[in-house]
């Protein structure tokens, strides 16, 4: 039995694993066309934030471990052309030697990821600009700031990248401004908790500008210069966070099948619409338990699970992957933002009919030291009660509260079953009435006035 793994990061290296201890007698081979396997891209923004520490700590376990310690054949630099299905077999460059050559599976995971997009801004690919996806950008972006000092950074795209990074950077001394095409930073979040992470950015002299224009990136003798169709700002670093898109490339031409999403359409079990071809991570769409059909929310988390199944799976074993509900958490500065379930958006574009309502309530009991306050916003269905997402922002203890609205939703449960949860209360971590169960209540109560 030979199982070949495309891609050696979260998902890759997860279904390798995975299929190496189910099947220790089976080949293992992963084929990864960069340099690093087996590490934590979401490290990479305080790696970059801490000078002491090396890029390299993020790599879990390294090619040479994998292949002598674990039997599984790790080629890096082996960039895997095109899949013949047909002939169960795949055309590799080996960029090392500089030749290619055919390499036969009986089992096959795609595990190709996804990649930074570029928006189409012309002077984008100068010196001083960069993307954040894989080792070697971190490993870019650090030596950059280390070797010539930076002084102003601009970030294009206010998503998850862009607010981690604008905390890293101005933690690393650089004057950060920010660039977002819609109209509010974090477009996936309600306005009310944008405008709190907006506030924390300003707290922090971070200069922020929305329904911006990027035209064009220029190299001027005094570093570089973003145009907007506002204006000008120069900067020294830019980087680039405008979001990904999956690598599909392979698997489309092999012929398998893509979601409405863009990305590999799999089964429960990860396997694809190909015999014996299994994907997972972020090139795969994911089975949302909310709105009961498939989705492309592309995170660590969900790779490194659907990997494991994956990976069973390959080795001949039946294991499914239960699901996601779409659950997220940063820091940015003092703040701490999470959301799970489905947003305005989402509510908006499958014709839910929900409410939403917003509470704030401290963190921690009355008068106890540290105690911050949290903004939540409830989503619920009208007619059921069910809820529908949850989003909040606050100082203290906020991204494993959502995780508390992850589990009610992945049990689908009402929010007057949320209300009725038995939480820990003592005053070092929780007020009496926990914000999360007041947030359910407001939200109970908004339902029953429209009844
Ligand atoms: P990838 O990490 O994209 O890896 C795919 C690999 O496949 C790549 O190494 C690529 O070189 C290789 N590959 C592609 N095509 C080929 C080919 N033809 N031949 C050979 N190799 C190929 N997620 C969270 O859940 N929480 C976080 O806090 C978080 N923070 C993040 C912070 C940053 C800065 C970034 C960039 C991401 C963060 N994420 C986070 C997302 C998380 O890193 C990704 O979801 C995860 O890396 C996806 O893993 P993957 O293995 O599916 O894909
Ligand atoms: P993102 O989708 O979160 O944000 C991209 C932002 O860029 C959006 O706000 C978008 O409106 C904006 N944008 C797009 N084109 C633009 C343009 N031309 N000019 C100005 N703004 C533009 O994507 P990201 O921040 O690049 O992150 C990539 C992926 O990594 C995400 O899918 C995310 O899930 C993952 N990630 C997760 C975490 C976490 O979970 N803590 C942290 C970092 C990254």
């Amino acid at each position: 039995m030979r199982n070949v793994v495309i891609g050696g990061v979260a998902a890759g290296m997860s279904a390798a694993s995975q299929a190496k201890r189910r099947m220790p007698n089976a080949e293992v081979i992963v084929l990864e066309r960069g340099d690093h396997v087996s590490y934590g891209a979401c490290g990479m923004p305080y790696n970059i934030e801490d000078p002491q520490r090396d890029i390299l700590d993020l790599v879990v376990i390294t090619p040479a471990e994998f292949r002598h310690t674990r039997g599984i054949d790790v080629r890096t630099r082996h960039e895997v052309l095109s899949i013949r299905a047909a002939q169960r077999e795949i055309e590799v460059r080996d960029h090392v030697a500089g030749h290619n050559y055919l390499q036969g599976y009986d089992r096959l995971v795609i595990a190709t990821g996804a990649e930074a997009v570029r928006p189409p801004i012309p002077g984008i690919d100068l010196p001083g600009v960069f993307l954040l996806r894989d080792l070697a950008d971190g490993d870019a972006i650090k030596r950059f700031i280390d070797e010539t000092g930076p002084q102003r950074a601009v970030i294009i795209g206010a998503g998850y990248i862009g607010m981690e990074m604008a905390d890293v950077l101005n933690r690393r001394g650089l004057a950060v401004s920010v660039l977002e095409r819609a109209q509010q930073v974090l477009p996936g979040f309600e306005p009310v908790i944008a405008g709190i992470v907006l506030d924390e950015l300003h707290r922090h002299d971070v200069k922020v500008e929305t329904g911006v224009a990027v035209l064009g990136v220029e190299r001027t003798g005094q570093g570089l210069l973003v145009r907007t169709d506002r204006g000008e700002t120069a900067a020294d670093l830019i980087l680039v966070s405008a979001g990904i898109r999956p690598n599909v490339a392979l698997a489309r031409s092999a012929g398998a099948r893509l979601g409405e999403h863009g990305a590999i359409a799999v089964d429960t079990r990860q396997g694809t619409s190909l015999a014996d071809i299994y994907a997972a991570g972020d090139c795969a769409e994911a089975f949302h338990r909310v709105l009961s059909k498939p989705a492309y929310v592309p995170l660590g988390t969900t790779a490194n699970k659907q990997g494991r199944v994956a990976g069973a799976n390959a080795a001949g074993g039946d294991e499914h992957f239960a699901g996601i509900v779409g659950t997220a958490g940063f820091r940015v500065f003092d703040l701490e933002v999470a959301r799970t379930g489905v947003g305005a958006a989402e509510i908006s574009s499958h014709g839910l009919d929900a409410i939403s309502v917003v509470s704030r309530h401290a963190s921690r009991g009355h008068h106890f030291p540290g105690s911050g306050r949290i903004t939540t916003v409830v989503f619920a269905e009208r007619d059921s009660g069910r809820l529908l997402g949850a989003q909040m922002v606050g100082a203290d203890t906020v991204a494993k509260r959502v995780d508390i609205f992850a589990t009610a939703l992945h049990a689908r449960m009402s929010v007057a079953d949320v209300e009725s949860l038995d939480l820990s209360y003592a005053p070092p971590f929780a007020p009496v009435y926990d914000p999360v169960l007041i947030a359910a209540r407001v939200a109970r109560k908004a339902l029953s006035g429209h009844h």
